[in-house]
């Protein structure tokens, strides 16, 4: 059987906690410690395990997300088996289940503030996304310019940047950077550079 890098360390780390305890003399409040984690590690390694990638920043460090039976996820942890980083996470990335449904907190409607507002108006995304588009054809129609100051077919708008995400995937990033370019956007950049 080939063991990997991560089950590995999960085992070693279950006979290293047994071996500092039965050393140390088990009493009944550290092996009622000791069953809980086991059940915790258990519960992570008959889960359906997916290897992902954090979506903060370029370092594209790796992740195993958990699912249970339902497919909802329960955890997340480093990749012990990926070079980038061999299964640690920064804090950013050690909290990425904050992201996850199960953080009651996350906003999950549109809210939208006017102008010299205070206070905030939920809407439905038909709403934003109307708006939005409104919006980039206004800006981007008054500031096209289809030739520059020498006269040569530029197509381009000056005035306009594009800021992409790491929270997107390969194939969002290609719809969103084609976008830009068509729209004539030469500012296109990045937020994991900022
Ligand atoms: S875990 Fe931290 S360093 Fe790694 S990709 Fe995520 S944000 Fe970047």
């Amino acid at each position: 059987m080939q063991v990997t890098r991560r089950q590995f360390l999960v085992g070693a780390g279950a006979v290293t906690g047994g071996l500092a305890l039965s050393t140390l003399g088990v009493n009944a409040n550290p092996a009622r410690a000791y069953a809980a984690d086991l059940t915790k590690i258990n519960k992570v390694l008959s889960a359906t395990q997916t290897t992902t990638i954090c979506c903060y920043c370029s370092c594209g460090c790796s992740l195993i997300a958990s699912t249970d039976e339902e497919g909802k996820i329960f955890h997340i942890e480093g990749d012990p088996d990926h070079p980038v980083n061999e299964g640690t996470l920064c804090p950013k990335g050690a909290a990425l289940m904050q992201t996850t449904p199960v953080n009651e907190h996350r906003l999950t409607k549109v809210l939208y503030r006017a102008p010299h507002e205070s206070e905030w108006q939920e809407k439905d995304w038909d709403w934003a996304l109307t708006e939005m588009a409104k919006k980039i054809k206004a800006a981007r129609d008054a500031d096209f310019m289809a030739t520059n100051s020498d006269g040569k077919t530029v197509n381009r708008v000056e005035t306009m940047a594009f800021h992409g995400s790491s929270n997107v995937d390969t194939e969002e990033c290609w719809m969103m950077v084609s976008t830009a370019r068509a729209l004539g956007l030469v500012y296109v950049d990045h937020q994991a550079r900022v």
